[in-house]
């Protein structure tokens, strides 16, 4: 019976081992090119089909060992008491089943028109099923960099994506947003195109800098990144209530003016105030100020304001509810004519990390990655992890 405990706890530590990161204060997080990453595909679904590049289908049951071969194309849904996964009309009692595209897990399986590797969860929730890719972080890394940076551009500045990315990763594997899932595959988390959008050179980015990982305290970070920050980098408690995690300071960056964006943005005022679920008549007429800019001049709050009343708005909860795509960046001004509100800006993306312009700039002028990342990440240092790195 004693042995048997024994035996379990043996089995939980090597299980947690693969899992979890940091097993004591000042301690290098664990990880190793095994440790699998839960990204969100997608959810909420009552009918999903899954394609196999090389025409065959391996599945197995949550817990089971075995893989049993389907068909190379396979539709999946629940039975009508919503008790059971059917694959093709074959019922499995279990609450999730794994894909696989063939014998090894690095064969791809297509889902909608992405191609991923690793294996396919999908799991039976009370809204539909809903379903992750499992796949070794590196693998991934190979698989989503190319959704954040053009393969094209300079080789350390693709490092240093790379080792920002990981990061990113391997924190959201310690603090999953979901029980069932670490990240999302969308702009909320990393861009995640899949196995298409592999390339050379991110294969060597990614092998070149194995398992590197950026860190604060020896512990892993929320390293933020965005496309351009227009002149200064941004302090992440300027951006977000929650940003501890991140710890960003704001730095100097002249590299990225070298490729001026400039952004306008136009939007009738009824438009503009339905937006920001503000009540349009009581508030007519209004205007709006810029309550606090921050030490890098990005607008940190704006008012919009009548006689009789006040909204403050915090400058990222104002691009949510405007769009991203639309206010491109914090760095902006704000004019008021006749029935329009015009925002006028520079810059892309929330400016807190580093700056991928600013980064490829200083990778053609011939900095490696490692003096690109402590520029824009002032605080941490990068880190092998202490595990073997031998899968
Ligand atoms: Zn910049």
């Amino acid at each position: 019976m004693q042995l048997a405990l024994i035996s379990l706890l043996f089995l939980y530590s090597i299980l947690l081992q693969g899992l979890t990161t940091v097993s004591g204060r000042n301690e290098v997080p664990k990880y190793n090119i095994n440790t699998p990453l839960r990204v969100l595909l997608d959810k909420d679904l009552t009918e999903i089909k899954i394609k196999s590049v090389l025409n065959t289908l391996f599945i197995k049951e949550d817990g089971a060992n075995r893989w049993t071969r389907f068909p190379g194309i396979v539709t999946i849904k629940l039975s009508r008491s919503a008790q059971r996964i059917l694959v093709n009309q074959t019922p499995f009692e279990s609450s999730a089943i794994y894909l696989r595209g063939g014998f090894q897990h690095t064969d791809p399986v297509q889902y909608e028109n992405n191609f991923y590797r690793g294996a396919l969860k999908i799991t039976k929730t009370k809204k539909g099923l809903l379903m992750t890719n499992i796949i070794p972080v590196e693998e991934y890394l190979i698989g989503m960099i190319a959704g954040e940076m053009s393969p094209f551009w300079e080789m350390e500045a693709l490092k240093a994506q790379v080792v920002a990315a990981r990061t990113y990763a391997v924190y959201m594997i310690t603090h999953p947003k979901h029980p069932l899932y670490d990240l999302e595959k969308g702009t909320s988390d990393q861009v995640y195109p899949g196995a298409q959008s592999e390339a050379e050179t991110i294969k060597r980015a990614v092998k070149t800098t194995q398992g590197q990982l950026l860190t604060l305290n020896q512990n892993p970070v929320k390293p933020y990144y965005h496309s351009r920050c227009g002149g200064n980098t941004e302090s992440a408690n300027f951006v977000w209530k929650e940003s501890k995690a991140s710890n960003a300071s704001s730095v100097p960056c002249p590299f990225c003016k070298k490729f001026p964006y400039n952004w306008k943005k136009r939007l009738k005022t009824h438009e503009f105030l339905g937006l920001l679920k503000l009540p349009f008549e009581s508030l007519k007429p209004f205007k709006v100020a810029l309550v606090n800019r921050s030490p890098s001049g990005r607008v940190k709050e704006i008012a919009v304001e009548t006689d009789s009343q006040k909204h403050l708005i915090n400058s990222d909860e104002l691009r949510q509810l405007l769009g991203y795509a639309h206010v491109k960046s914090t760095r902006f001004d704000i004019k008021i004519e006749d029935d329009q509100v015009t925002f006028e800006g520079v810059g892309s993306g929330h400016g807190v990390g580093m700056c991928q312009w600013g980064a490829q700039f200083l990778a053609k002028k011939g900095k490696t990655y490692q003096e690109i990342l402590s520029h824009y990440y002032p605080n941490y240092h990068v880190r092998q992890p202490v595990v073997s790195l031998n899968p």
